[in-house]
């Protein structure tokens, strides 16, 4: 970081230069792409569902560990997972592995939709969530610091307030973060099923990839604003953003194809594209969508390399995926280029993985 400063300090103009941010301001007013790798703290692709809910398993672990200390019961075969002095033998003690996992009947491969939709008598995740002995009589006694997933709002000096989900710690009662688990188990069931499920679906899509098919998954990286290196100028923020719109063609390698340096594993029958479109366009809407799948398509045509069947994946996104004006547009491009279009569309917030 002091090297970053220096060599920020003396691109500055000479009038400038005196009056330089000390480093700590600098380090704050980073945006957080500028930050050294090693130092960085954000992950791109994570699904915000899943990572809260993890957050807030942690949590329940954390306070509910002192419910389960107890100086009289040290006797007989301990089962409860909590704590090792804890005799109580409830499903919440005695769970194996995370409560999506333990929540349904078999989670390996994949659960019955019985289980998921929480039909299911013989599992569920309520009997997980509060040791009645232990938990119950403590629910708004028992608190602790954690952390968890809340909507803050940030603001950099002299720029835009930022609305965002971050972690952030905070004190919280059990009672508090069960009830946040009861509220949110009936949508995580179903979001973790079926983000699996189409992972599977798309893994079985390459698994099985036929000569003459190509499976594309598509996506826009969010605007990304451009910087000038170091430019740490009052306009910082309001630097013109750019629209990314990435394509990766995956196929059979062709006869002679040159392998280069592979960097994803992939079965070695098989190889990928990557196209990428930048522009200043920043609505992130079906016209532009669009028009970068036309000019893959009309490219593999003028090549003589069109693929007879195109299975396309993407997330739901309404704004640029789901809408009715794509039904068009794959009717368009199966009549322009005469294959066949599946489109297939991965969990909310799963379209990264
Ligand atoms: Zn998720
Ligand atoms: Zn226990
Ligand atoms: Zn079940
Ligand atoms: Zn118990």
């Amino acid at each position: 970081m002091p090297k970053v400063h220096q060599k920020w300090i003396n691109q500055l103009p000479l009038h400038m230069k005196e009056h330089a941010v000390s480093q700590t301001k600098f380090r704050e007013w980073l945006p957080f792409n500028m930050y050294l790798a090693a130092m960085r703290h954000r992950i791109g692709c994570v699904c915000v569902h899943h990572a809260t809910w993890a957050m807030l398993e942690q949590a329940y672990g954390i306070i509910r560990k002192p419910c389960h200390r107890s100086k009289k019961e040290r006797v007989g075969t301990i089962q409860c997972a909590v704590g090792i002095t804890c005799n109580c033998t409830c499903d919440a003690c005695t769970r194996q592995g995370t409560l999506l996992e333990a929540a349904v009947c078999t989670y390996r491969g994949l659960p019955r939709l019985a289980c998921v939709l929480q039909h299911c008598d013989d599992c569920g995740m309520k009997p997980l969530l509060t040791c009645d002995s232990k938990e119950r009589p403590k629910m708004k006694h028992c608190h602790s610091k954690v952390r968890r997933y809340m909507p803050i709002e940030k603001q950099f000096a002299g720029h835009k307030v930022i609305k965002t989900v971050e972690p952030v710690t905070r004190d919280c009662t059990l009672s508090d973060v069960v009830e946040e688990l009861a509220n949110n188990a009936q949508f995580m069931l179903m979001h973790d099923y079926l983000a699996r499920r189409l992972a599977h679906m798309f893994h079985h899509h390459i698994d099985n990839l036929g000569r003459e098919e190509e499976v594309w998954v598509m996506d826009y990286i969010e605007n990304f604003t451009c910087f000038e290196e170091y430019a740490l100028q009052q306009d910082h923020y309001s630097h013109n953003q750019v629209t990314i719109f990435v394509v990766l063609c995956f196929r059979h390698r062709r006869p002679n194809e040159e392998v280069k340096k592979v960097t994803y594993s992939l079965p070695a029958h098989l190889t990928c594209e990557l196209h990428a479109f930048i522009s200043d366009d920043q609505n992130h809407d079906a016209g532009f969508a669009q028009l970068c799948l036309h000019m893959i398509l009309q490219t593999k045509r003028e090549r003589g390399e069109l693929p007879l069947r195109l299975k396309w994946w993407s997330d739901g996104g309404p704004a640029h995926f789901k809408l009715l004006q794509q039904l068009l547009f794959i009717a368009t491009v199966a009549m322009t280029y005469n294959v066949v279009v599946w489109w297939c569309f991965f969990q909310s917030c799963h379209g990264e993985r």
